[in-house]
């Protein structure tokens, strides 16, 4: 495997970042996850505009033109061998002796790495549904910004794989944020889709985006507004969205069954639609 690190392509194995890296120290980096279908980058666009808005929000600048950035995604891609894939990226403020003060003039540090992909792998997973327990959303206020401080998220996904849970659904303020890597999502009795808007207490998900385009597209309604924990039992659906698992369905929280206890036929249309749209880019 290749790693792209400020400017390289080094084998993965040897790749490496200086340990005053401020990505390291202090959390100060963003990252992107990218998804390519059959050599063809799906939702780049979007991705590529969250990451300039994540790094414009901490005041840290563009480490290279977007265009350059393109290219280099698509080195890695290419020097992986890999038709499909998630691209990682992550761009940091940059090396500098510890110091909570930002220093000037920094010199992001830019790291891309490829894992295989396929828009199929997770097929078996939602074909038999997830089950997901609640976990309070103890995350800063802005988790907006596609910051690496994930310290809170892999806790609360570790809470629910310690009993057997695929994800964790966090809870802030009485209301259902999204979950630890994906966007939730519930569909009413009454056919409704239901997500949190996208504000400071929710990473707006590239999938989440498209998603909604696709359900608007099969007409079904979708509304942004906060819901509850008991909404979620009282759901007829429950889904989540991220570009790793696509749209995921959940069939138990907190070991409640959703629904009939299988997967919503709403949401295996909606995934369907998903991957039609992404393959026939
Ligand atoms: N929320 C969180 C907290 C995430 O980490 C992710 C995935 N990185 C998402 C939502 C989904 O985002 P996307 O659809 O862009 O993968």
């Amino acid at each position: 495997r290749i790693a792209y690190v400020n400017g390289q392509y080094v084998p993965h194995g040897s790749a490496q970042i200086h340990v005053e890296d401020r990505g390291y120290q202090f959390a100060d980096s963003v990252y992107e996850v990218c998804l390519v279908v059959d050599g063809k980058f799906w939702d780049i666009d979007g991705h590529l505009a969250r990451l300039r808005r994540s790094l414009s929000e901490l005041d840290i600048e563009m480490p290279m033109p977007e265009s350059a950035l393109r290219i280099v995604m698509e080195n890695v891609r290419k020097r992986n061998h890999l038709k499909s894939a998630l691209i990682y990226m992550q761009v940091s403020r940059g090396v500098a002796p510890r110091n909570h003060l930002f220093a000037k003039g920094l010199v992001p540090s830019v790291v891309m790495t490829a894992k295989r992909f396929d828009l199929d792998q997770s097929d078996e997973k939602a074909a038999k549904g997830i089950s997901i327990i609640s976990q309070p959303d103890i995350r800063w206020g802005r988790t907006d910004i596609k910051t690496t401080g994930l310290l809170a998220n892999a806790m609360a996904k570790n809470a629910a794989h310690e009993v057997g849970a695929a994800e964790a659904l966090l809870v802030r303020d009485g209301f259902v944020t999204e979950c630890s890597s994906s966007n939730a999502w519930i569909i009413t009795k009454d056919g409704v889709l239901v997500t949190h808007p996208k504000d400071h207490k929710i990473l707006g998900g590239i999938t989440r985006a498209t998603a909604f385009e696709c359900a608007q597209e099969l007409q079904l309604s979708v509304i942004e507004r906060p819901f509850t924990l008991n909404e979620v039992f009282a759901a007829r659906e429950v889904f989540l969205t991220s570009a790793s698992s696509i749209v995921m369905p959940v069939v138990t929280v907190n070991g409640r069954q959703i629904g009939d206890g299988a997967p919503g036929p709403i949401t295996i249309r909606l995934r369907e639609a998903y991957k039609a749209k992404a393959r026939a880019l």
